[in-house]
């Protein structure tokens, strides 16, 4: 897929459009982080998840400024360490400035800040994005509950729950609870939760001429959840990318959907 080719997306409040398939950067820190971009970016990614915790916001601007692609063609997510709640603002203005960038297209609450929803912190993120630092906001790690807490207070879903997910994790009923709130499922760990030599994904992978990580990948795409694989390595950086030239049957889907039970 070349880099001018729109990708699958999902439409977000405000209309802002998040490519179902991005490019994990947790570990993934100075020199070989910078690599890691670049090659995603080269490979054809345009959306990018990292974090102030992950320690590599300027090495991800920098690789974003040096591939040459216009800042509107990339999205970029950053998240908020629970431990800030109470200093957003200057959290957002930090991440920005080691970023390079004027905003980000989407800010999440990295984890729900302590023994609770942390619907003061909802509010700055709602206000952050009125002043146009983020283009939507979000959160990481919630439960439904906690979501609900936040959608209570303020009138307003998360645009975004990012939560681990993989076949082994699937749980539609978690999914739909998700999507009944307005809220698009964000998934992260893809590979981590995943036995990639499961006789399912195996036997579905030998089917299409693919690996068990790209049929994992594919899963994701199909559902509509968004998947941010990481890599540090370049042959698995472009694979990864490369799952749009394959479909799984709806049988293929059901049977991948099980492993989660
Ligand atoms: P992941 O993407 O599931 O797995 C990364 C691991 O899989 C790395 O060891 C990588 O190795 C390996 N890998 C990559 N492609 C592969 C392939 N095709 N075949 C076999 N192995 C492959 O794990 P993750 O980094 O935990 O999750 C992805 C992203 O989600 C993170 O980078 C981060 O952006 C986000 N995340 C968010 C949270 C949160 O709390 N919100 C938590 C965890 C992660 P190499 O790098 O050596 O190639």
């Amino acid at each position: 897929m070349t880099a001018s080719v729109a990708q699958p997306s999902v439409l977000l409040p405000g209309e802002v459009a998040m490519p179902l398939l991005g490019f994990g950067t947790w570990q993934a820190t100075g020199g070989q982080g910078y690599d890691a971009v670049r090659q995603a970016l080269d490979a054809g990614y345009r959306h990018l998840d990292t974090a102030t915790m992950y320690g590599n916001e300027e090495e991800v601007g920098r690789a974003v400024r040096d591939s040459g692609i216009a800042r509107e063609d990339i999205f970029i997510t950053t998240k908020l360490p629970p431990e800030r709640a109470g200093r957003e603002r200057a959290t957002i203005d930090a991440s920005l400035a080691a970023l390079g960038v004027e905003y980000v297209d989407l800010w999440l609450i990295h984890w729900p800040p302590r023994e609770e929803a942390g619907v003061a912190t909802w509010r700055e993120f709602l206000a952050i994005r009125e002043l146009g630092l983020a283009r939507a906001v979000g959160v990481s790690n919630y439960s439904v509950p906690q979501l609900d807490a936040l959608i209570e207070a303020t009138g307003e879903a998360p645009a975004v729950n990012q939560v681990p997910w993989s076949p082994s994790l699937h749980d539609a009923e978690r999914l739909a609870e998700n999507r009944r709130r307005g809220v698009a499922v964000e998934g992260y760990s893809p590979f981590k939760n995943t036995k990639l030599r499961h006789p399912v994904l195996v036997r579905v992978a030998d089917a299409h001429g693919v690996s068990a990580a790209q049929v994992v990948l594919r899963w994701h795409l199909q559902h509509e959840i968004v998947v941010i694989p990481k890599s540090v390595t370049p042959e698995r950086i472009s694979t990864n990318f490369d799952i749009f030239d394959f479909a799984l049957s709806p049988e293929e889907m059901t049977e991948i959907d099980a492993l989660g039970r």
